[in-house]
């Protein structure tokens, strides 16, 4: 089978209702693994050794000089149920490709092997990332943990995007996807009955001046400019009517789009967790979890992807912030890259469990992201294009 034979827009929609018919959720895509090896194995591409339980890296080109680039999608399901009505709807009980990684995963694949086509040509080589586990915030970190990337100089990931059609690509330089923090606080008090709060510590006014109070660190901290969001999700204390707790606990996230909003958040909060729990004689416990960092395209590297995009026919669009978190981030954080977000339609927003793609898309992203390498390569391969 020549990888054109794949390469079509019957053969992709086939893998693509499969991969969407069995869902496998973060570090279980074992199934999601096997299908792209032995497709990658069948056209002779090169699989690295990660030593990985699941996930892939894939090696193409090398056979002329050039830098490395690499190209990345994300393969795990959602444990959400789905109610999309699409003919290939999940077959896996509460588990949903309700982020559209499964069309990630084919169109990446897809460029894949339009690119071992082209492999004599590349001026230099792709790493081509299928990775585990981006819901959960793990696969960016262990694929970089496996050393294989050390050589990568720019990355490339696509997102589907319900709010675009088919044939349209959302691409725009500086930060795009927000970080996602996690943040929880444990207060402190000393329980009494209810009657006599003289002899307690309560620590349930502390924890509702937070969860107010929380909300001025956007408004009072932060720039106006500057998008942030803080959301208290989780709140517990008590169990009765008549005992006042002797603790009470909360947690929830905290979203800003640059490294120093992020600092400025997270200080403040500290500050204000602190301060209010000892001003109702409570003592507080808080911690503050970072995950990926803030989204942020290269500006050169975005614009060059909306170039290629134009060239093949694409309309381009700035693409919208979302306060949500994507682990592509923890790439950026050491190269410069760029996330493209990919017109699939449906209206039905991510996560929903009424999400679905076009798969119409399927063809021509594969097809972009395919001319997106070889062009990259090429012209960081010219004399002009070096240093
Ligand atoms: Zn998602
Ligand atoms: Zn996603």
């Amino acid at each position: 089978m020549t990888s054109l034979s794949f390469v079509q827009e019957s053969t992709l929609f086939d893998f693509f209702t499969d991969l969407h018919r069995h869902p496998e959720t973060a570090k279980e895509e074992f199934r999601t693994t096997e299908k792209v090896r032995s497709l990658l194995s069948a056209h002779g591409v090169r699989l690295l050794d990660t030593g990985l339980p699941t996930g892939l890296i894939a090696q193409i080109g090398g056979h002329r000089p050039g830098p490395v680039l690499a190209l990345r999608c994300d393969m795990d399901a959602l444990p959400v149920a789905e109610d999309s009505g699409v003919p290939y709807a999940s077959e896996e009980k509460g588990k949903m490709h309700a982020c559209g990684h499964d069309f990630h995963t084919t169109a990446v694949l897809g460029a894949a092997l339009l690119l071992k086509e082209r492999e004599d040509a590349l001026h230099g080589t792709v790493k081509v990332l299928f990775q585990p586990g981006e819901e959960i915030n793990y696969g960016a970190e262990v694929f970089l943990a496996t050393g294989l990337l050390e050589d990568v100089r720019e990355y490339y990931a696509i997102h589907t995007c319900p709010e675009l059609e088919n044939g349209t690509l959302g691409i725009r330089p500086g930060p795009v996807m927000a970080a996602p923090d996690r943040f929880s606080v444990t207060l402190r008090g000393r329980g009494a009955h209810g009657a006599q709060p003289q002899n307690a510590l309560d620590p349930m006014p502390a924890m509702a001046a937070l969860i107010v109070g929380m909300q001025t660190v956007v408004s009072r901290r932060m720039n106006p400019f500057a998008p942030a969001v803080v959301s208290v999700t989780h709140a517990e204390a008590g169990r009765t009517w008549n005992v006042i707790p002797d603790t009470a606990f909360l947690e929830g996230t905290v979203r800003t789009m640059t490294p120093a909003d992020r600092d400025l958040a997270e200080e403040s909060l500290r500050q204000m967790v602190l301060h209010t729990a000892a001003s109702y004689g409570c003592e507080a416990d808080f911690r503050y979890l970072r995950q990926s960092a803030p989204l942020i395209n290269d500006e050169a590297l975005a614009r060059f992807a909306a170039e290629t995009a134009r060239g093949l026919g694409f309309a381009v669009r700035p693409q919208d912030d979302t306060m949500i978190g994507e682990d592509f981030a923890i790439y950026l954080e050491r190269r410069p890259g760029c996330f493209i977000r990919v017109g699939t339609g449906g209206g039905w927003p991510l996560h929903h469990p009424k999400f679905h793609v076009d798969p119409a898309a399927l063809l021509p992203t594969a097809r972009y992201l395919a001319v997106l390498i070889e062009k990259r390569l090429s012209s960081l391969s010219a004399p002009e294009g070096k240093g």
